[in-house]
């Protein structure tokens, strides 16, 4: 059978976790045409000797924030020349839409480069519409966050929703589904998410149920609070007999560290009894967030311009400064300011790579009045990675059977602007395959490759993607396996890995020899 495109004699991951195969893969018109014995000797208009490298389907990173970074990156590198085929974005409890003219406003004064965006965007259908319009190297789908509901609804309001406008938020919910999301995800640290009774989400993912879609979280707590955070996702899909989906999990924090045995000792008792609950995780030991996330919720009521007029008031900061300085609970483990590197500082280019404690010395100032300063000063848009996990955990997480590959990060691309992110943005695919399956053994090859395909694809209801079978899109990824490595550092993360030849995406050559080839056949994907 004739074909456009014909990868010979490789060796087929498919995706479903089982053992390699040899086989000539033929794709037509973006699809898996045939997988045929290798010779089979059909003609093509382009052949690709595999010569043994591994051919797998390109990877679902279903845990991504690429949500208005691809405006300036449609190329998406740092996730394409990783393999990444397929990215999920509205994660953590925050999406592009549903926005008020407010919110948009306040989108746009943080975004590092708010003239690559849209000129209006309210509803997540004018989001994906944005981004179809603009034309995508990578397939793109997206959940919509829970704090954007809220938001919306009743501002960055420190209390329970009343019923009318839990009411609202399920109508703009609807809207959203209507609009093609795959689920409804929830950022339990951040306001105006953490203000929500665990009620709330029950309510809105039964909406999100019915459509037959998907609950994502980023539970209320990673630290002290892991197993009763983890409980409280949980409890969401037993009482909607729907499917959950736990974020990025680990433990942090070390005091912690270890309860990850115990929370995932839960997850195996209640898929026992019937909860379809599986997990993400990225392969680092260092997190990344908002520097905001370390400030008590109450400061924080009200979104980021309340934040700041409190910061401006001497009585306000010294009661801010009291709580940073004598932390308790959650956020006593997180402040340890020696473990927290700034990423992102926009009026500080050259703070970006070090220590909060290490720039407090420099300048004879306690750690929290420079955290303060810098929120203030940053009007709030101020990112940190933490290096708060134990190897060992990341370990015991990857391998558990119902956890799969997320990276949390964003499709970046050279710029400076971005900062020094946290370089999972880049690295986490190759990373899980050189450095864990094929240095440390923590995982099969096959089975690493599942939890980058087959099973995102089937979590995010993608029938016809994240497997290599005949009929499915040719997304594809062809790679060594002896030699696949991230090469992303947390002092260098802008670096794209090695050990990937060929990324097609809808059977159009995407990335080839470590770079991407300018085509763009994404598509985005709706939902229903
Ligand atoms: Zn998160």
């Amino acid at each position: 059978m004739p074909a456009d495109l014909v990868i010979a004699n490789a060796r087929v991951v498919d995706g479903g976790g089982n053992p390699w195969y040899r086989a000539d893969v033929g794709v037509t018109q973006g699809r898996i045409a045939w997988i045929l014995p290798p010779g089979s000797g059909a003609p093509a208009g382009r052949a690709v000797e595999a010569g043994g490298r591994v051919l797998a389907p390109g990877f679902i990173d279903i845990h991504g924030h690429s949500d208005l970074s691809l405006f300036s990156f449609p190329l998406a590198p740092s996730k394409l020349l990783q393999g990444v085929t397929t990215e999920v974005g509205g994660n953590c409890g925050w999406s592009a839409g549903p926005l008020t003219p407010e919110m948009e406003r306040q989108v746009r004064a943080e975004h590092p480069r708010p003239e690559d965006l849209p000129p209006g965007f309210r509803t997540l259908g004018d989001h994906l519409a944005s981004l179809e319009a603009l034309g995508l190297a990578v397939n793109y789908g997206c959940h919509v966050g829970h704090g954007m509901l809220r938001e919306a609804v009743m501002g960055s309001q420190d209390r329970a929703a009343t019923g009318d406008e839990l009411a609202a938020m399920a109508k703009l919910l609807e809207a959203a589904l209507d609009d093609g999301a795959l689920g409804l995800s929830s950022g339990l640290i951040y306001a105006p998410g953490c203000y929500a009774p665990p009620e709330e989400l029950t309510a809105l993912a039964r909406v999100a149920y019915r459509r037959g879609r998907l609950y994502a979280s980023h539970i209320r707590g990673e630290g002290p609070t892991l197993e009763q955070s983890v409980a409280e996702a949980i409890n969401v899909g037993r009482q909607g007999s729907g499917p959950v989906q736990i974020a990025h999990h680990k433990a942090s924090g070390r005091r912690h560290w270890g309860k990850v045995a115990r929370s995932l000792a839960l997850v195996d008792e209640v898929r026992d009894q019937g909860v379809d609950v599986t997990l993400d995780q990225y392969p680092y030991v260092a997190s990344q967030t908002d520097l905001t996330a370390y400030l008590p919720a109450w400061a924080r009521e009200g979104g980021t311009p309340a934040l700041l007029d409190r910061l401006r008031d001497p009585a306000v900061r010294s009661r801010l400064l009291a709580e940073l300085t004598h932390l308790r609970g959650e956020a006593e483990e997180l402040a340890d300011w020696s473990l927290v590197v700034l990423a992102y500082v926009r009026g500080h280019r050259e703070w970006e790579g070090r220590a909060v404690a290490d720039i407090a010395g420099e300048r004879g100032r306690p750690a929290p009045e420079v955290v303060l300063d810098l929120v203030l000063e940053e009007e709030g848009a101020v990112g940190v990675i933490h290096f708060g996990m134990d190897e060992a955990d990341v370990r015991r997480v990857m391998a558990h059977p119902a956890v799969m590959v997320g990276s949390d990060g964003s499709a970046l691309g050279p710029d400076p602007i971005w900062g020094k992110p946290h370089p999972r943005s880049y690295g986490t695919f190759a990373r899980v395959l050189g450095r864990y399956v094929r240095e440390e053994r923590v995982l099969r090859l096959e089975e690493a490759v599942r939890k980058m395909t087959g099973m995102p694809a089937a979590r995010l209801g993608l029938t016809d993607r994240g497997r290599v079978a005949p009929g499915c899109w040719a997304d594809l990824v062809l790679l060594d396996p002896e030699t696949i490595a991230d090469t992303a550092t947390f002092e260098d993360p802008c670096r794209h890995p090695t050990g990937i030849d060929l990324v097609l995406v809808n059977g159009v050559v995407a990335a080839e020899d470590g770079r991407p080839t300018g085509a763009r056949p994404g598509k985005v994907l709706r939902a229903g």
